[in-house]
């Protein structure tokens, strides 16, 4: 038996007259209807401890999706238990009954009701539009489970050991034998999806702890990955504080590792405390992190006007600029910025911005208050300064959603702070260059911040491309030529940067398979 090499899971249209449509549609009404209980879930049981949070639609901030209930000390100590519990038959299962359960999850989100649900619980719990809700918790979580268990049969079968006469050399492929700590960011339910599962699935137990604006979706994963067949116990569901979870978990002789994708100086701290806290473990926890960025679009004198212009609006503006991927700095040469400025400005125009349930939406509301209050007062920042004007945008609102304008900054500093600090929201800063400085000014975009993650450049000169190419070198994991930088694929475009990025792991890559497992060679003399 072998797994195929998958291809990936067809994105749909839910174009007008379409049955996706119509599901799509009743499912979001009647979500947004109910307020339901999130539970903890541990060794496959619910638990509510009776401190409950929240979780509201951030276009629609009176709606309550969920009350959810947040796991306490108790409540996490059970989780260590019933993780390492489960990890005794989980660790020594056959690999192909372990990665059944994540094919049949690809399965129910291809063809049944469930993507339904996980869209519906994306677009209202994280306000995405249906196409970044399609993409992500219904086409990149399906990817993600089939690529990874592709990837995974290829690790497990491939044995590039030499054997000469008299002896049989091989590797084994155990699981780590402490648990791993899952700790998830709101703006990707395909992201929620991954952390835990890609360690499970080569054998580990580990605990999931979302983020707080993203419980919702995170508990219709866990409710998926029980309807496929996961074990009690394997994954476990701990939403709640970060500093109180975090602390508890790290603290366990148990903690094996930690697959994490959120901001920079949450992984610093928690690396740092790993490093305090080593003596304890058994053995060097394995650190697995995509944190922030602060991505480029590098536009030469040669590049397509329009292919630049759309690119920079759908990078820097898609999913309202919450993607660690997304376009927030570009540099533009002198002798297109009048045709540019001009495209960009109408294209801009014609941006609609609402509620999810109006599909002809573009864009829709950041994620919570003190992600309103941050990215504002980028904006402000912007105003106020004599190095930048506001070129596009710069209102908000938050009465009744958390809406910001596509705001676009033009500045005449290259180190302004909109160039250097990531801001996580729809604030696009432009910094015109002469032409004549186009490799000086590609060094400046390689120094200008401390980021790693994604960049990109728009030339149709293939010298100018080249001189891209080496000087931004290590700017980006993930560098596109004459793409925007988001929307990287499972299978097609592995993801991650290194720098304050993170590790540079891949996620949905053998790359990352390898840092969950924990070889043993073995030589057997005949
Ligand atoms: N993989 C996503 C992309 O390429 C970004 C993931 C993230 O925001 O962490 O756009």
């Amino acid at each position: 038996f072998s797994v195929p090499a998958p291809p990936n899971e067809p994105v749909k249209s839910y174009a007008p007259g379409t049955p996706e449509r119509d599901a799509l549609k009743k499912q979001l009404s009647s979500m947004a209807r109910q307020t339901i209980e999130i539970p903890l879930i541990i060794d496959g049981k619910e638990i509510k401890t009776g401190d409950t949070a929240d979780s509201v639609c951030p276009h629609d901030h009176k709606t309550v999706l969920a009350k959810y209930h947040k796991a306490g000390e108790k409540e996490i100590q059970m989780a260590i238990e019933s993780s390492m519990k489960a990890h005794k038959a989980w660790s020594r299962m056959e690999w192909h009954d372990r990665i059944a359960v994540f094919l049949k999850a690809a399965d129910l989100l291809s063809s049944t009701e469930w993507r339904y649900i996980l869209n519906a619980a994306t677009m209202l719990g994280q306000s995405k539009n249906v196409f970044q809700a399609e993409i992500d918790s219904a086409a990149e979580l399906a990817d993600f489970f089939r690529f990874n268990a592709y990837y995974a049969m290829k690790i497990y079968e491939d044995q590039p050991l030499h054997s000469p006469p008299g002896m049989w050399n091989r590797m084994e492929y155990r699981p780590l034998e402490g648990f791993i700590f899952a700790v998830a960011p709101f703006n990707f339910t395909s992201i929620c999806g991954n952390l835990p599962t890609s360690p499970a699935l080569m054998g580990n137990v580990a605990l999931l702890k979302p983020a707080s604006s993203s419980v919702y979706s995170a508990y219709w994963i866990m409710k998926l990955l029980e309807a496929a067949g996961l074990p009690e116990g394997v994954i476990n569901f701990i939403p709640g504080s970060g500093s109180i979870v975090g602390k508890i978990v790290m603290d366990s002789p148990d903690f094996g590792g930690i697959h994490f994708t959120g901001s920079t100086p949450t992984f610093q701290s928690m690396w740092k405390t790993a490093a305090n806290n080593l003596s304890k473990y058994k053995s060097y926890p394995r650190i697995v992190g995509e944190t922030g960025g602060k991505d480029f679009i590098f536009a030469h004198a040669s590049a397509d006007l329009k292919a630049l212009g759309t690119a920079l609006i759908r990078g820097a503006f898609e999913y309202q600029g919450q993607k660690c991927s997304a376009a927030s700095r570009a540099y533009i040469p002198k002798s297109i910025w009048n045709s540019l400025k001009e495209f960009m400005i109408d294209e801009l125009k014609t941006v609609r911005m609402g509620d999810v349930q109006d599909f002809s939406n573009f864009m829709n509301a950041v994620i919570d208050k003190n992600a309103f209050d941050s990215i504002t007062s980028y904006i402000e920042y912007a105003k106020n300064s004599n190095e930048a004007e506001i070129l596009f945008g710069g209102n908000y609102d938050d009465s009744i959603g958390y809406f910001i304008e596509p705001t676009v900054v033009l500045t005449t500093n290259p180190k302004f702070k909109t160039m250097e600090e990531e801001i996580f929201g729809p604030v696009l800063t432009l910094y015109v260059y002469d032409d004549d400085k186009y490799e000086e000014t590609l060094h400046l975009c390689d120094e200008t911040s401390p980021y790693s993650l994604t960049g990109a450049i728009f030339a149709q000169d293939r010298k100018a491309i080249e001189l891209a190419d080496q000087i931004l070198t290590n700017a980006a994991g993930n560098f596109y030529i004459n793409d925007k930088p988001t929307g990287a694929v499972v299978g097609q475009q592995p993801f991650g940067g290194a720098r304050a990025s993170g590790t540079n792991d891949k996620a949905g890559s053998y790359l990352n398979l390898l840092r969950w497992v924990s070889a043993r060679t073995i030589k057997e003399n005949f």
